[in-house]
């Protein structure tokens, strides 16, 4: 048998049709950038994320970025941030000529510790960024509390996570803005690159807006520099396809989740912990094991789709060395970069090819 990481060819053969129909539609306008689909899918996403106002974008990343430049942060700032997350994270921060300022991770959670954020907080830091890593939120209470005593934006680097809750709340609305992103590997994924910012500040929102379309405002006046960070409404026309299932979708890889977790209860593979204040959507599914580089050959060899996110921290990426951190600083993420590894749980999978990539990683562990 063979069980990829991530089969979108699964997916896209349930919604093939109204695809190729929605894309044709935008093509047939010619309203080749802006219009009617970007529009609809901002109003959308704002809704399903309990928030007032939403900016489509051209990815991720671009979602970050303008939400940062939009905040004013600049040279001299420091954010602080987590350094077990995808590079754009990071890589936003430094673009701005803002440092980045690391604080390690729950073990657990692998998300950003909030107990040892406080500690960090100096006369330049401007915001702070938890990423709400796997589809599962971060800590956010006492992250709000803290930003709120010192006057930080905190920004929600909520990638992995669209529907996701904590304390019932939904990711991206508890900061003063929320970035998603709709790369085609995330729960609600396009068909090309994508991203959107979701923020109830309606302040924030004006200012994204115009940084979306390089800071112009009246046409070709330039209070600010901004970039292009449009949303293509190809992508938004099969994003609004996809929306409609994106609970149902989430919903699968819970079950999927649950299904492995009973396979591997008392055994040496550690589970995803979620927090009881949390409702994750797994994004990925993330195992904890010794000997992880050659369970990994092993599924390899089995035809086990499987991938480590991340191995290297940021703090510890060459082109972070101007940061001057060193190994052993911090510690629990250094130690997560060596023993995760995330297994098939995207929602087209069955009860049999489940039970082969659970059963070829404890046939490993014998
Ligand atoms: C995917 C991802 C991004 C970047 O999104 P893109 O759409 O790929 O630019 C940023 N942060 C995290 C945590 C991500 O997983």
């Amino acid at each position: 048998m063979e069980v990829p990481l991530l089969d979108l060819k699964a997916q896209y053969a349930t919604i093939k049709d109204e695809v190729l129909a929605a894309v044709s539609e935008v093509l047939e306008s010619q309203r080749c950038v802006g219009g009617p689909k970007v529009n609809e899918l901002e109003e959308k996403i704002a809704a399903i994320s309990d928030c007032k106002f939403a900016v489509g974008v051209s990815s991720g990343t671009d979602a970050i970025l303008n939400c940062l430049m939009s905040l004013d942060i600049g040279a001299g700032d420091e954010i602080i941030t987590t350094p077990f997350t995808f590079f754009a994270t990071v890589g936003c921060i430094s673009r701005t000529g803002a440092n980045p300022v690391f604080v390690d991770i729950d073990a657990r959670t692998f998300n950003i510790n909030p107990e040892l954020i406080e500690s960090a907080v100096t006369g330049k830091t401007k915001a702070i960024m938890p990423v709400h890593l796997y589809g599962q939120m971060a800590d956010m209470d006492p992250i709000m509390e803290i930003a709120n005593k010192h006057d930080l934006a905190v920004i929600e680097d909520a990638a992995q996570s669209i529907t996701s809750t904590y304390k019932g709340r939904k990711a991206g609305s508890i900061g003063r803005a929320g970035c998603f992103s709709f790369f085609p590997s995330k729960n609600l994924g396009g068909i090309g690159d994508g991203g959107m910012i979701v923020t109830n500040d309606e302040q924030l929102y004006q200012r994204l807006f115009i940084m979306r379309n390089h800071g112009s405002k009246p046409k070709y006046y330039h209070r600010h520099i901004g970039g292009n960070f449009r949303l293509d409404p190809i992508q938004a026309a099969a994003l609004l396809v996809k929306l409609p299932h994106l609970d149902q979708w989430s919903e699968a890889r819970r079950r999927n989740a649950a299904y492995y977790d009973k396979k591997f209860s008392g055994t040496v593979v550690q589970t995803p912990y979620i927090s009881p204040d949390c409702i994750s959507i797994f994004n990925q599914y993330v195992i904890r094991v010794p000997r992880r580089d050659e369970l990994m050959a092993h599924l390899r060899d089995n035809n086990v789709g499987c991938e480590v996110y991340y191995p290297i921290p940021a703090h510890l990426q060459e082109c972070f060395s101007y940061l001057g951190y060193k190994e052993g600083d911090l510690p629990e993420a250094e130690q997560a970069a060596k023993e995760v590894l995330a297994i098939p749980i995207y929602s087209e999978l069955t009860d049999e090819m489940k039970d082969y990539v659970a059963d070829t990683i404890l046939a490993f562990f014998g």
